[in-house]
């Protein structure tokens, strides 16, 4: 490129597994300038964010500043705005804050929200798809047992009985998280009446893990089972209300706090962009992951349903959302380079999910399934290797072995930040203050 030459602008927005691959790819070239647009200042590791919930690990151990990614990186710059709207004509998108950035390219990577699927009520659960939704979920795990300490007639009436909705890998591994937590540092911290203390994990199926095969599902249930958690399958949670959940078949259960791993739909800007949407609200896109009719923008990641075969799409995870990044970078490269783009093709690497403390289960190509320590030791290898920057890596590396060897998960104490909570009293919602003066 000689200085006359203007380099092609590539704008991203959203900064997660999918579109930083998608920054890195593309700005590997010298000829192209990337602007990548996240609400938020840091990377996440969303995988992990039930351990942040849970007091496994710190916010800082998953989390990671853009500013700092892009700062590695020649032609790469990191911008923090909400996009509001999107252009996919002009390929331009407008934040909140009305800045517009437009480029020759458009990569939309921005992830997925909760789906409650019309339950009512559900909107005041807690969904675990952020780094604040980890936050307040651990602060309000901590504010529960506070409030039964303060009054101990409240657990009679669910104060410290947590319920969790779907038995998909978020709900087991939250379900596995909390009891441990529950068994280990609530029971030290408050030893009056933790053990009166029950998770409780609801699920449509009557297989936990559905992805995975029989013995896969029998594993996670039985490591449940052992600690502690009351396994409600095959119904579903029809109506969250103050104080308790209905389930499908009529029965109830008295609880404050319930958390959503019940499903999952596109990020807001996907319908905003006025682009083909398919299953889950989520962009249809081609095989190169550009959109029917506009060359120029391409989705990748949760937000976008990328085929897979004829007739198939690719499951939301990490590794599609990682994948399908570098692919968005490559063909843009075609594109400039005057070449036809590939067809995305992604490479199963396999599938895991953490249950507790030593157990797991992890299936790997070609369909071998593995559970326990080993499935474990894999589990612990491949989330250390997905992280991003050497610090975090360490620092959760400590956390868990701390928690593998020692008895109790580190101290972590209520977020007294001021933010309003969201929490069920028994006959109204409250706007409550962080900090366990409810
Ligand atoms: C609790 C949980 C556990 C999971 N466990 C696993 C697992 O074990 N293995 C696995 O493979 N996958 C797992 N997944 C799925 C995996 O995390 C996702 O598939 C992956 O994060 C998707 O990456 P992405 O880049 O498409 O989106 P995201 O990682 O969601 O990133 C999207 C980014 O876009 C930003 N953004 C959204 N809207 C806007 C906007 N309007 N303006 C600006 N920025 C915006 C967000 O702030 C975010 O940074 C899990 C997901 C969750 C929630």
């Amino acid at each position: 490129m000689t200085a006359s030459d203007t380099p092609t602008r590539v704008v991203i927005v959203g900064g997660g597994f999918a579109g930083v691959a998608c920054a890195r790819g593309v700005s590997k070239r010298h000829d192209v300038a990337v602007t990548l647009i996240d609400s938020n200042d840091y990377h996440q590791f969303q995988p992990l964010l039930y351990q942040v919930a849970t007091s496994m690990l710190a916010a800082r151990d998953i989390a990671y500043p853009l500013r700092r990614i892009a700062a590695d990186v020649d032609g790469f710059e990191a911008k923090r705005g909400e996009v509001v709207a999107v252009d996919p004509t002009a390929r331009s998108v407008t934040t909140r804050t009305g800045e517009t950035y437009q480029g020759d390219y458009l990569v939309l990577a921005a992830g997925s929200q909760p789906s409650f699927f019309g339950t009512p009520g559900a909107e005041h659960s807690f969904p675990l798809y952020s780094l604040d939704d980890a936050e307040r979920l651990r602060t309000r795990v901590i504010q529960a047992f506070e409030e039964a300490d303060r009054d101990p007639s409240l657990i009679d009436r669910g104060a410290i009985d947590f319920v969790i909705v779907g038995g998909g890998p978020t709900g087991v591994e939250v379900a596995g998280a909390l009891a441990e937590m529950i068994a280990t540092t609530m029971a030290y911290e408050f030893p009056a009446f933790a053990s009166r203390a029950t998770v409780h994990l609801v699920n449509h199926g009557k297989e936990l893990l559905s992805m995975f095969a029989d013995k896969g599902h029998a594993y996670a249930a039985r490591i449940l089972q052992k600690d502690g958690v009351d396994l409600r399958l095959g119904v579903g949670v029809t109506e969250i209300g103050p104080g308790h959940v209905t389930l499908s078949d009529g029965s109830t259960i008295l609880t404050r706090c319930v958390i959503w791993g019940g499903g999952l739909k596109a990020a807001p800007i996907a319908e905003a962009a006025g682009l083909p949407l398919g299953k889950g609200g989520r962009i249809d896109v081609r095989a190169d992951l550009t959109v029917d009719g506009f060359p120029g923008v391409l989705a990748v990641g949760d937000v976008a349903n990328i085929p897979h075969g004829k007739d198939k799409l690719h499951p939301q995870l990490g590794s599609v959302a990682l994948q399908s990044g570098h692919a968005a970078a490559e063909t843009i490269g075609a594109r400039i380079d005057g070449r036809t783009p590939k067809s995305f093709s992604y490479l199963d690497k396999g599938t895991m999910a953490m249950i507790g403390r030593g157990a797991a289960v992890a299936q790997v190509p070609p369909g071998i399934e593995l559970h326990g320590k080993v499935a474990f030791a894999a589990w612990l290898g491949v989330h250390a290797a997905l992280m991003t920057g050497g610090s975090n890596r360490v620092d959760a590396f400590k956390s868990w072995a701390e928690d593998f060897f020692g008895k109790e998960r580190a101290p972590q104490p209520l977020d007294r930040s001021g933010t309003p909570r969201m929490q069920w009293e028994d006959d109204a919602v409250v706007e409550a203050t962080a900090g366990g003066e409810a």
